[in-house]
């Protein structure tokens, strides 16, 4: 394909608000401008991908920010404490939220339990015996690399800086400037004196211009700036700085090298509150399930292969919480811990382990190694996301290289999401090995081991785990269901609207049920009838306020995939073929269909289990 279709699709999709196109589509479709049109233009903001080209994505910022603030309008999330100025990484579900929050841990839980025979659930408490984190190595080793601002204070996490100023408005400007290899002094120095200034006023570059341009222009000349980031760090280096400076990406200050900071949340068990009686809220509901193991295992009549799930609280102290709910401090996880015997026990047991490439993923078999076991979970939980809505060409596997991989970790995929900021990650699976009930098999004394008798041997059961952000997802699901349409009215008019196009599984109401006119009690009659029919199977939501155009909109934008009106010919007015019949309208199509009142629950139950 050429630069110049590939620009005018990509430029095409973009405007149509879906997804931003990759790092390479879009390098390549400013190239294609600035050769048409010259940098002056793209500096100009003459083209619609002013976004950073540093992150893997570009982030669609617009986009994000109609989402949050549809969220806060229709109740879907609300910022946590927002009376007293909110507390930052937290967040609250309002009624929509918590429906659709509900429904989507339901699906999970119906999933891994009710529609298997091999996992069974458990619920943990937050709070445990702080030596769970020792064994785990959350204790030593649970933190990210936080620097701070010299300048301004503020904590960074250190290996997001980079992240991050990406997606600050001041870097689209910046980033014209000094494009690959191309850096414009002059026009940077008038940057400074101006909008740059406001934006980094700690930046080396803005504090000390007469010392800086001249060794960023010596830089540039020298080919050394071949990239938006090296330029920016120098700029940020002061004259005589030992070593480059990497900025705070709130005021372009220098931040100091990264120390590790740990996430665990603190807190104390009992009045005393002594170094003692310190505790953790937990930072995963994995360990619960692992300390549990063996409990399960001794009263449920599951045999290894089984796994164990869990849904719950779980609790980050995040340097940057950011990018709405993605990185919370207090959020939920989906985790299911699937213990699988080792390869040389099924090697034992019939002989060969299946290869990667000749397993068929359909249905598991008992000469299944760790691979093809965590293939197959790889491929469960792709077809669990499309099954509840997000396109598979809007997620993304990512199989983490060797050196990415957890001292323990055989391999890690991760289940990435093509969110408005950036591609980012929904669902981490491993496979662990034995490690972690070893670690507790040391640290408890206890032995975790299982007696396997038609291997007829012991051995501790080694464990692939799939590990889901709730709060991730939801956010992924609203993301994919928001869109603006144009659409024409019956008078002609066109207007925008806005509808979330929530598969009807994890709509938050499943269907809005109006009287044409809420001041004839023959329509309200049969409607509430309507309403009482369905509520018992089904979120509903009964509207008798204003044109039903407007009622039709407000389901839009609350993602209900299906309204039904009762009309006149419902109660029989226009003849008695009609009695009893409704108007179902689709919330995508805008279509309406007249259907029987007999026939409605059934019809509804098939779209939405
Ligand atoms: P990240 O690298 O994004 O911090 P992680 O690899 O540390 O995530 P895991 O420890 O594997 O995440 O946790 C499993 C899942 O829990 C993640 O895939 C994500 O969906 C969710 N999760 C983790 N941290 C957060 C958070 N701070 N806010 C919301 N969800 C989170």
């Amino acid at each position: 394909m050429n630069l110049r279709k590939v620009h005018r699709l990509a430029t095409e999709s973009f405007r149509r608000n879906e997804a931003p196109p990759s790092r390479e589509v879009a390098c390549g479709v400013v190239r294609y401008f600035v050769a048409q049109k010259g940098l002056p233009a793209l500096k100009a903001g003459g083209h619609p991908f002013s976004f950073n080209l540093m992150s893997q994505t570009a982030p669609n910022v617009s986009r994000m920010e109609k989402i949050v603030s549809l969220c806060k309008r229709r109740g879907l999330i609300f910022q946590s404490s927002e009376i007293y100025g909110g507390l930052n990484g937290f967040w609250d579900y309002g009624p929509l939220g918590a429906e659709l929050k509900r429904n989507v841990k339901e699906l999970w839980w119906k999933s891994m339990t009710r529609l298997r025979d091999d996992i069974v659930g458990l619920e943990a408490t937050i709070i445990m015996h702080p030596k769970i984190w020792k064994a785990s190595g959350h204790v030593d080793t649970f933190s990210d690399p936080m620097s701070t601002c010299r300048s301004c204070k503020k904590l960074v996490r250190s290996d997001q800086v980079w992240e991050m100023i990406g997606a600050t408005p001041w870097n689209t400007a910046l980033e014209g400037l000094v494009s690959e290899g191309n850096v414009d002094v002059e026009a940077l120095l008038k940057w400074g004196a101006g909008k740059g200034g406001k934006a980094l006023p700690n930046l080396a570059f803005v504090q000390k211009p007469d010392e800086v341009a001249p060794v960023v222009r010596a830089a540039g000349a020298a080919g050394k700036l071949d990239s938006a980031k090296a330029a920016l760090e120098a700029l940020a280096t002061p004259v005589g700085a030992s070593a480059p400076v990497t900025p705070c990406p709130h005021c372009g200050g220098e931040l100091t090298e990264p120390r590790p900071f740990n996430l665990m949340f603190k807190t104390y068990v009992g009045p005393a509150a002594t170094e003692e009686d310190v505790a953790y809220l937990r930072p995963e509901t994995a360990q619960a399930i692992f300390v549990q193991f063996k409990n399960v295992l001794e009263t449920s009549r599951v045999k290894v292969p089984f796994g164990i799930c869990q849904i719950g609280k779980a609790f980050r102290n995040e340097v940057t919480p950011r990018n709405f709910t993605f990185r919370s401090r207090e959020f939920e996880q989906m985790e299911l811990e699937f213990f699988i015997k080792p390869d040389e026990v099924v090697e034992k047991s019939v002989g060969s382990v299946a290869k990667l490439e000749e397993a068929s993923l359909e249905e598991p078999a008992a000469n299944w190694g760790w691979e093809v076991w965590h293939k197959y979970w790889v491929e469960t939980r792709m077809r669990w996301y499309e099954g509840i809505g997000l396109k598979r060409s809007s997620l993304e596997e990512y199989w983490q290289k060797k050196d990415e991989l957890a001292h323990y970790a055989r391999a890690t995929v991760d289940i990435l999401y093509r969110f408005p900021f950036g591609t980012q990650e929904l669902e981490g699976i491993a496979a662990r090995g034995d490690f972690d009930l070893t670690q507790h098999q040391q640290h408890s004394g206890k032995s975790q081991e299982y007696f396997d008798q038609e291997a007829n041997t012991k051995y501790v059961p080694h464990v692939i785990e799939p590990s889901a952000g709730v709060d991730r997802l939801i956010l992924a699901l609203i993301c994919e269901a928001f869109e603006e349409e144009q659409v024409t009215d019956e008078k002609g008019q066109t207007e925008t609207r806005t509808v979330l196009r929530f598969h009807p599984r994890v709509a938050p109401i499943k269907v809005g049920i109006f009287p044409l006119l809420k001041n004839k009690p023959e329509l309200v009659k049969k409607a509430l009838e309507v309403r009482d029919l369905l509520r018992p199977h089904m979120n509903v939501y009964y509207d008798d306020s204003g044109a039903i155009g407007r009622r039709y909109r407000r389901q839009d934008e609350a993602g209900t995939p299906f309204c039904v009106t009762i009309d006149f010919d419902t109660v029989g007015e226009n003849g008695p073929e009609k009695a009893d019949t409704v108007t179902l309208r689709h919330r995508d199509s805008m279509q309406q269909e007249r259907v029987t009142i007999d026939g409605l629950l059934a019809r509804l139950m098939g779209a939405i289990l």
